[in-house]
């Protein structure tokens, strides 16, 4: 991932994106990267969250913190997003067919995507054409998002869930919402936010604070994944307070396709 400089996005270089933006697609220059979520009881992969990247020929590597805002902001985001859902399960499919056994793939979703009438019809249609299993795929939703329209969102969860695919709440802990729809939304994990998990080793209200939403998390009946574990410390204090799985840079920071391959036989021959 650090091999080609990535840009930040300035004025002159946010008129670019915008420019180059919509022939990013149809260029094939978008790509995902995966990142790993380790079950922190068996130690073994638990899946993959698909990051989105934009591999321009001039710009190198752009991250979508550059990228997706300016996406959502011109409604690129919906053929942004179908890619990156069709992508994945694709993804998917080729390590099934090159003989591993199915791996989940975690698939961030926008608020606008979310919110699409036909959402669930696509997910469904994909799901369909790539022989994936929904149990595989994990969609990944915020706080915000849910909020926005409270209805449809029940709505459209309950249909995803029916169809059998999991739903996380990313970024836990920072959006503006009451916890309430905890019990309103058929959800299965909640990830906690990386600010809380990032000083877990000096500050002792962020080490309260995960506590209680894990402690909170599995009186639901919830998963919960920490996010952002870089070191040592971090892991061994979500692990005492019985996080089921971490996700960050201590086990691996988000690699490219040809990697996930040589992660799958590591742990094939584990
Ligand atoms: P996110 O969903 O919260 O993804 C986690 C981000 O944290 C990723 O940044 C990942 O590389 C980074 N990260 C993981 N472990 C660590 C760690 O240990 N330390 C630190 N410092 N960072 C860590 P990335 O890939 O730059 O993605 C940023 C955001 O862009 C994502 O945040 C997500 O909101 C959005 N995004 C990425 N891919 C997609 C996509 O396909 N669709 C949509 N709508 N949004 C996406
Ligand atoms: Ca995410
Ligand atoms: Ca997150
Ligand atoms: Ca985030």
């Amino acid at each position: 991932e650090n091999a080609k400089v990535e840009m930040n996005a300035g004025g002159f270089e946010k008129f670019l994106i915008e420019n180059h933006l919509h022939k990013a697609i149809e260029n094939n220059e978008l790509i995902l990267y995966f990142q790993p979520q380790i079950n922190l009881s068996s130690n073994k992969v638990l899946s993959f969250e698909a990051l989105i990247r934009w591999n321009h020929p001039d710009f190198g590597l752009i991250s979508p913190g550059d990228f997706i805002p300016i996406a959502e902001e011109t409604g690129l985001i919906l053929p942004i997003g179908d890619w990156v859902l069709k992508e994945a399960c694709l993804k998917m499919r080729e390590w099934q067919n090159a003989g591993y056994s199915p791996v989940r793939v975690a698939v961030n979703l926008s608020a606008g995507q979310f919110l699409q009438n036909d959402f669930v019809h696509k997910v469904k249609n994909i799901l369909g054409e790539t022989l994936i299993d929904p149990a595989c795929l994990e969609l990944e939703i915020t706080e915000n998002m849910v909020m926005h329209d409270v209805n449809q969102a029940i709505k459209s969860l309950m249909e995803l869930k029916k169809l059998g695919v999991q739903i996380s709440i990313d970024d836990f802990g920072t959006g503006y919402s009451s916890l309430n729809y905890l019990k309103e939304f058929p959800i299965d994990t909640l990830k906690i936010d990386r600010s809380f998990i990032c000083d877990l080793d000096t500050n002792s209200s962020s080490v309260a604070l995960t506590r209680a939403i894990t402690n909170l998390a599995h009186d639901l009946n919830l998963k919960v994944v920490a996010e952002g574990v870089e070191n040592l410390e971090q892991l061994t204090i979500v692990k005492q307070q019985s996080c089921d799985a971490v996700q960050g840079y201590y086990f691996s920071k988000p690699i490219d396709d040809t990697n996930v391959l040589q992660f799958l036989k590591k742990e094939h021959n584990k």
